[in-house]
Parts: C-alpha cells; structure tokens; sequence
C-alpha cells in the first residue's frame, strides 16, 4: 500500500514525542507528590487547578479543532495516572533505598492476577519487582506465610461473578493483613495460533468463569466444545504448546502476546463491564498515610443471638461509616454458623472507626481486622466507562438560594398506592442511575434523539448531550409509531449504537421497551427502562418491568389522570422494583396550539402525592422546537427533579420528530437559561 508508509512514518514519530512527553510530564508532577509527600499537612487534590486545567485543555484543543470531550477524556487518564504515581511519594520511607520485592500470584505469567500486580506495582518505588506464578490460591497463602514472597496478591471479587470464596476463606484461616486493593478491567479475547479462523475451531479453554462470562459468544460458535482450564493465561499457553490449529483459549489480550496467539475477537463478555477486585496481602500491617482515602476489612463472628448482625450493622449506621460490602461464609467447624466479612470506608485508626471497632466488641464473639489500606474500586467506576469528565469549567458558586417550598403532604387519597404513597415525615426516593441521582439535589438532564438512527448520528449526538450538559443519554430503540409505515426503530441493532454512544461519552443510557418480552434484554444493556405513554397502562409491560433490576422511566399516558400514572407505578413497585420516576410529557386536551399540554400542575401535584422523582419531557408536550426553553424553565421552577429533552446533530433530517428536535445551538441555550432557575429553587445543575 504504497502513499501510506509516509503518513505511518509521521504518526510514528508523533507517538514516540507523545511518550516522551507524557514520561516528561510524570517527572514534573513527580517534583509536586515529592513536596507533598514531605509535607503531611498539604492536600493531595488540588480540585480547584484541576478544573482550570480541564477548562485550558478544552479551550486549546477546540482552537486546534480537537474534540474537547475527546482532550477531556485523554487528560483525565493523564491525571489519574499522576496523582496515583504521586502515591509513591506517600509510602513509608525505605531506609537503605527502594528494596527489591516478591509477589505471589495464582496462574502463569500475563493471567489477569499477574497483570494486576504489574499496575499496582508500577507507581511503587521498588529497585527490581519479581512476579512469582503459584498454581491455586492456597499455595500463594503458603508462600506468603513461609516468608517466600513479601506480598501475595489474590483476586477476592468479580462484577459478574461475584465473591470468590475459596479466597474468603483464606482471609480467614490465615495470618495474612490487607494491605492494598486493585481493580482490572477484564477484557476477555478468543486467542489461537495465528491465521486461525474461527470457522476452523473445535475447542475453547479457558477457566470455567471465563467460560461463563463468555457464554453467549461461546453459544454462537457451533460444533465448539468448551473445555475447563484451572487459569485464562494457562489455557493461552497450552494452546500455544500443542500447536494445536482447532484450539482456542479465551484469555486477555496480554496472554496472547506472551504465548505469541493472535485475537480471533476480542470484546466477547456477556457484560461489556468485567471488574475484577485483588487483594494485595502482606505478612504484618503498613503504614496509610491518612490523607489518602482508606477502606478497612473486618471479619465478625456473631453471638447466636436474635437480632446480632442487625446490632452490628446498626453499629455502622450510627458512626456513619459507609458499608462497602458484606459477605457471609459458613464455618466448616459449626454447622449454621457463618462469618461475616465486612468491609468500609474510612481507616481503622480513625477516631470514629475505632469507637465503632469498640461499640461492635460487644456484639461479637470474634473481631479481627483484617487490614486498612487505600482505596482503589472508585477508579473501577471508571474502567466501567462511569467516571466523570468536567467538559467545562463548573460554573461559579451561586448565591444560596432558597429552597422550593414543598407541597403540604396529603394522606394518601387512594389505599391501593400502598408504595407509591408519600407518607407523613417519609423521605423521598432518590434514584441512583450509576451515579446519577434522581430525585437528589442536583437537576438532572437527559439528553438525546428521539430515535437511533446510525452510528454517525448517535455518537454526534451523544457529543452534544455531553456538551449540553446532560447527564444521562437517550434514545429510541423500539418507536411506537401512530402509523404502520413510519420508521420503527432499529430494535436491539440501534439498542448496541445507544450503549456504544453510551459509553464512548459516559453516560447512562435510557430507552424505550415496548413489549414484555423485550425486557430482560433491553435490560441488559439500558440503564433505565422507558414505558413510554402509549403503555402506561400495559400491565403486563409494568409487571414486567417491575421484576427488572433496572430503573423505570414512566411516562404519563397522554389521556391518564394523575391517579392513573400513581397507579400505575403501583405495579412496578409491587413488583419488587422500588426505583421509579416518573415523567410528565403533556396530555391530550381541546388545544390544537401544541403537540399535546403540558400539565405544569402535575409537578407539584404528583410532588405531593408520591415520594418518588418526577421530571418532565417538554419535547413530546410541546412538539415545537422553540417552546421548549420556555416549557423547561417553567417545569424547573415548579419543582421537576429533571427534564428529558430530544436533540439531532441535523433535526431536518431526523427520521423521527423532527420538529421538536433541538440543534446543538439550542441546548446551549437551554442550559444557559436553565441555570439561574435551577439555582433560584435551590437545586444544582
Ligand atoms: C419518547 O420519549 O421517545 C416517546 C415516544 O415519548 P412518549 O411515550 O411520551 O410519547
Ligand atoms: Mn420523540
């Protein structure tokens, strides 16, 4: 491909001066950890130079017509890595120098657990770093204890798998103290020799999770048999050894460097999200520096005794320590008696943790601590596409505001809202979409195109949503269209472009179920489920819905009474799924002006009527563009927990509501006029 090598040439020119730039970068931010690791009293954050950085970036990249979101999300990584390399800085000073270190791990060089001990180990100051591969947990335990290795590193938790309990059970039967915790995104690959096709294959190894968290790909691969391997990296070299042209492993793409095996595919979890916790274990305890944040592990046996673990657990609740997690595993030695691993936020030294260690004594018959270490799982949130990117400098602090009066709490008018019901003194439900908060102080918009159309379309308008300040993405997957003819939607195909967006933008996606069936799918990969007005009272949709452990979306039926929509989050509730919002989007009335009515009353009627969060989509209302700054700034001051607007990169064009589609221009000016409203009834945006 001749005219190519040139350009190629310069790029490669160009990644080796970004390298060299980046290594130069860490040296001087090394200088800044350095001073502030010799001084305990100075921050470890500078959040405020943080924004003024992000708000440099975005105005020097846009000069140069780089994508500010893309400049944004490129200076994020390069700041996380920092202020984690700056930790070095932090860690109990050596007295004869960095010292050479040995650290245990289950499997074969480039298994996920050697790769996790590189990360953790790479912003350690260590003068030489030895991975040493052991076969089953228990041999590193051993090696640890016999003084073979300085630290072991074990995996304790996986987000689709779950708690590895063989590991729990080291933590208890051993003398070994947490000492660090690490996150890796999984990211499983199909390996085999190179130039093999996956039509050629009849078997796949790898360990049984992997296999399981693999299933539907491996569902697709016919005439393949699955084969259990005891390690991902150890089934990578075994096919490497064999030769073997039919065989492949699943493993990550590192293993297949390091036993020369291509990628078949890559990207072939169940769950685009795959986060697996380690644990890093030493001999004794070590030293936290206290500015950084902390996590302890507790183990607790219980008295036998009514009520125990609520004592316990009601002991946290009044210290006001954030639980992390609690897991329970069976004595072996004492049928039905369990021990409760318990792990949270904040260091075991600090005054209120201690007193709450003290408090909890008494509650149990055996309290160890298994170790306070620094925190690592919010940078997880991240690796899951979760994190945040300020795409702008945050607006300046407003003037307190006065706080909306809320509306007097009637009783409830209706006994069969037994759930829906706000009570006397009842808190409202904040609905927590991966971070996002309905219903909390801050005013939450969702942005995005009526209906997914393309991949170009859907990711310009994810850009636009995110430089609009939207917090959550929507998009239609599945339409209900009036008439037959008009475009359906591109179903689970547009459903895949939605979380692609999605992610690439980080933000949560909400879209639109239509049929009962569809549910747990959608729900796979939709952060919120939609029940759009033509199915508010589609019960078997609403029963459906209700059994999903997704957030709902409910929208008022464009001819249903406010008790109507009560009613009918009555049924999700019922089933068993308490997070609910519902939305208000106009209903049918004699006016022909608009699109439909937005029944402003509705806010501060159904704000009085039901704990739940209540947002409103001016857009379906309205049906006209330049109504919709005017219908939004009216639902923020009425007290709507957030809006749901559409918006195309080109509403000429736009495949479905066009003329209610805002431009890129016009979210702009929404959130411009949306600030000082939100601000005067006391809200953030
Ligand atoms: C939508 O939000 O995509 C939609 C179809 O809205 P509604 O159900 O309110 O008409
Ligand atoms: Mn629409």
């Amino acid at each position: 491909m001749d005219g190519l090598s040139l350009p190629r040439d310069r790029i490669d020119g160009l990644d080796r001066e970004l390298v060299r730039l980046l290594a130069e970068r860490l040296d001087a931010a090394r200088e800044i950890g350095s001073a502030r690791g010799r001084d305990p009293s100075a921050p470890l954050r500078d959040e405020e130079r943080e924004r003024s950085l992000f708000a440099a970036w975005a105005r020097a990249a846009e000069a140069r017509g780089v994508s500010s979101y893309f400049a944004g999300r490129v200076l994020r990584e390069i700041l996380n890595w920092s202020r984690r390399d700056q930790e070095r800085f932090l860690e109990p000073r050596q007295e004869n120098g960095a010292r050479a270190v040995r650290v245990g791990y289950q499997g074969v060089p480039a298994s996920y657990s050697d790769l996790a001990t590189g990360k953790l180990f790479a912003t350690r100051t260590v003068a030489r770093l030895e991975r040493v591969g052991f076969r089953g947990f228990a041999a590193v335990a051993d090696a640890l204890e016999a003084g073979e290795v300085d630290y072991a590193l074990l995996p304790i938790e996986n987000t689709i798998a779950g708690s590895i309990n063989e590991v729990y059970d080291l933590l208890g039967a051993r003398r070994m103290t947490i000492v660090g915790e690490e996150v890796w995104a999984v990211e499983h690959c199909l390996l085999a020799l190179p130039g093999v096709r996956a039509e050629e294959l009849r078997t796949v190894r790898s360990h049984p999770v992997a296999l399981q968290q693999c299933s539907k790909f491996l569902d697709g691969l016919v005439g393949v048999r699955a084969e259990a391997f005891h390690d991902t990296a150890g089934a990578a070299e075994a096919v490497a050894r064999d030769g073997d042209h039919h065989a492949a492993a699943i493993a990550s793409e590192e293993a297949g460097s390091e036993y020369g095996l291509a990628v078949v595919r890559r990207d072939i979890s169940n769950q685009p999200v795959n986060l697996t916790r380690f644990l890093l274990l030493a001999r004794g305890a070590e030293p936290c520096d206290p500015r950084r944040a902390a996590k302890t592990s507790l183990l607790l046996s219980l008295n036998h005794r009514h009520g125990a673990l609520l004592e316990c657990l009601k002991v946290f609740e009044a210290h006001g320590l954030n639980l992390t997690k609690l897991e329970s595993r069976p004595r072996p030695e004492a049928a039905w008696e369990y021990l409760f691993y318990v792990d949270f936020e904040g260091h075991a030294n600090e005054p209120r943790a201690a007193s709450a260690l003290e408090a909890l004594r008494a509650h149990t018959n055996h309290l160890q601590i298994l170790g306070s270490y620094p925190r690592r799982v919010e940078e997880g949130l991240e690796l899951a596409g979760l994190g945040r990117v300020p795409l702008e400098a945050a607006a300046p602090a407003d003037a307190p505001a006065q706080a909306l009066p809320v509306p007097a709490c009637p009783a409830p008018s209706n006994a069969a809202l037994k759930l829906t019901s706000l009570r006397a003194g009842q808190a409202r439900t904040i609905v927590d979409v991966s971070g996002v908060h309905f219903g909390g102080e801050r005013f939450v918009l969702i942005l995005g195109p009526c209906a997914v159309e393309t991949r170009a379309q859907m990711m310009a308008t994810a850009e636009m949503a995110k430089r609009g300040g939207a917090s959550v993405l929507r998009g239609g997957a599945f339409k209900p269209r009036t008439s037959p003819y008009a475009f359906q939607g591109l179903g689970f195909e547009g459903l895949e472009l939605l979380r692609e967006a999605g992610r690439a933008f980080e933000l949560p996606i909400v879209t639109e179920v239509l049929h009962p069936e569809d549910v747990d799918r959608v729900a796979e990969k939709a952060d919120i489920l939609q029940i759009g007005a033509r199915n508010m009272q589609n019960f078997a949709l609403l029963k459906e819905v209700g059994r999903a452990r997704r957030p709902v979306l409910l929208k008022r039926g464009m001819s249903a009474t406010i008790e109507e929509l009560l009613l009918a989050s009555e049924y999700v509730l019922a089933g068993g799924n308490q997070r609910v919002i519902l939305c208000e989007r106009g209903i049918r009335t004699f006016e022909t002006a608009t699109r439909n009515t937005l029944d402003i009353s509705a806010i501060p009627v159904l704000k009085s009527r039901t704990h739940l969060p209540v947002i409103v989509d001016p857009s379906h209302a309205a049906g006209r563009r330049d109504l919709i700054v005017p219908l939004s700034l009216a639902a923020a001051a009425a007290g709507a927990d957030g809006l749901i607007v559409e918006c195309h990169p080109n509403p000429a064009e736009a495949l479905c509501d066009k003329d209610q589609a805002l431009t890129a221009d016009d979210v702009a000016r929404l959130l411009a006029a949306l600030r000082p409203i939100v601000a005067a009834v006391g809200r953030k945006l």
